[in-house]
């Protein structure tokens, strides 16, 4: 067996440890005889598995009480729906800020539903800086003001907190558990599993008990938080095993120091990628110095010609999946949590030596 560094966007790689652990509970999970995978969600087993792992994320997210954890379906594309649907109320209008790919398709779905005042947008500059907020176009009737803390394609994270008097709602997919934050600040926090969190399939979603309760009449039972929040997340069966696996990776970041542990380890392993970069004279990053994101580094090389060259030679160092969005082109490296300092340290020793041969 031999694993490589897998710089994917997302599904992402998992801790080791967690795969491990996994591993040695495939068949038979502390004693019951079955595999995770296997249980009843309603037996006592499954109940104490999926029980710690919302208290492990209440303890290390340090979530209010006055907040409930949803472990949905359908990904964070299922969540652009479910926002507007639980939360336009009747006047059916909404803020959002445009930043990229993932802000703009949920601002397409939340036009399903209702007026979508786009407060903001960085389309101009290609999606690679985010507007102050001094220069937003907030309306004064929106339900709440929706944002990207994190665009996964372009790699750009707001450097600020939006500050408003409606519920902040943020789709935290590819930056959850990344740094340390302040959860009464949110609305709701949603963000799909297979990034930072675990494996596809989880959608966890954190949200205010004041904004549960109003979702609008026909919509799909499926997407109300009340029917949710009331059904402890199992109105149907809920995706078990990467509930599980999500579980694990809590408890991880618990035992490990925490997020705060964590942030400083991604702060670390994002400045010295980079700094590779700053400092060659052959790759560029295009994104604003102060909107850089933590987790996702896209790159270009000098020559784009050599792509290739540089993608087969990653490939046999044990560096994988560092292609560009077909967008943006060139590398991109997703550095989430589970991503150790040796892979970052691999890759600029590797970037290095590329542009030293190549340049
Ligand atoms: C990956 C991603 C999504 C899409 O997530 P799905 O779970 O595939 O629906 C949405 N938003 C952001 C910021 C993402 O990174």
């Amino acid at each position: 067996m031999s694993r490589v560094y897998n710089f994917s966007a997302g599904p992402a790689c998992i801790p080791e440890d967690v795969l491990k652990q996994a591993q040695s509970e495939m068949l038979d999970w502390q004693g019951t005889g079955m595999s995770v995978m296997e249980m009843s969600h309603r037996g006592k087993a499954y109940m104490s598995i999926a029980e710690k792992a919302e208290a492990d994320l209440r303890e290390i997210m340090n979530v209010p009480d006055n907040y409930k954890v949803l472990f949905m379906q359908g990904g964070a594309s299922t969540q652009f729906a479910a926002v507007p649907i639980n939360l336009m109320g009747s006047n059916r209008k909404a803020d959002y800020v445009l930043t990229g790919q993932w802000s703009k398709k949920a601002i397409a779905e939340a036009k399903r539903y209702g007026d979508v005042n786009v407060v903001a947008t960085t389309a101009d500059s290609k999606f690679t800086t985010v507007t102050e907020q001094s220069e937003w176009n907030l309306s004064n009737d929106a339900a709440y003001l929706h944002y990207t803390p994190n665009e996964t394609i372009v790699g750009v994270e707001f450097p600020f907190l939006p500050e408003t008097d409606v519920p902040l709602v943020a789709d935290m997919s590819s930056s959850i558990l990344s740094r340390e934050i302040d959860v009464s600040k949110f609305g709701i926090i949603y963000a799909g599993a297979q990034k930072n969190i675990g494996c596809a399939g989880l959608t966890l979603v954190i949200v205010r008990d004041d904004l549960i309760g109003n979702c609008i009449d026909g919509m799909p039972a499926m997407l109300d938080y009340k029917i949710m929040a009331d059904n402890d997340s199992m109105y149907n069966t809920p995706p078990t095993y990467s509930w599980y696996i999500a579980g694990l990776v809590f408890d991880r970041i618990k035992k490990n120091g925490g997020i705060k542990a964590l942030e400083e380890i991604n702060r670390r392993k994002a400045a010295k990628l980079y700094s590779a970069i700053d400092e060659s004279g052959f790759y560029t990053n295009p994104v604003d110095v102060e909107c850089r994101s933590l987790m996702n580094v896209p790159f270009i090389l000098g020559d784009d010609a050599l792509d290739g060259a540089f993608l087969e030679g990653a490939e046999k160092a044990g560096l994988t999946t560092l292609k560009g969005h077909r967008s943006v082109g060139g590398m991109r490296a997703s550095i989430y949590n589970a991503m150790p300092e040796s892979g970052v340290d691999a890759l600029v020793d590797y970037m290095k030596d590329f542009e030293k041969n190549n340049a």
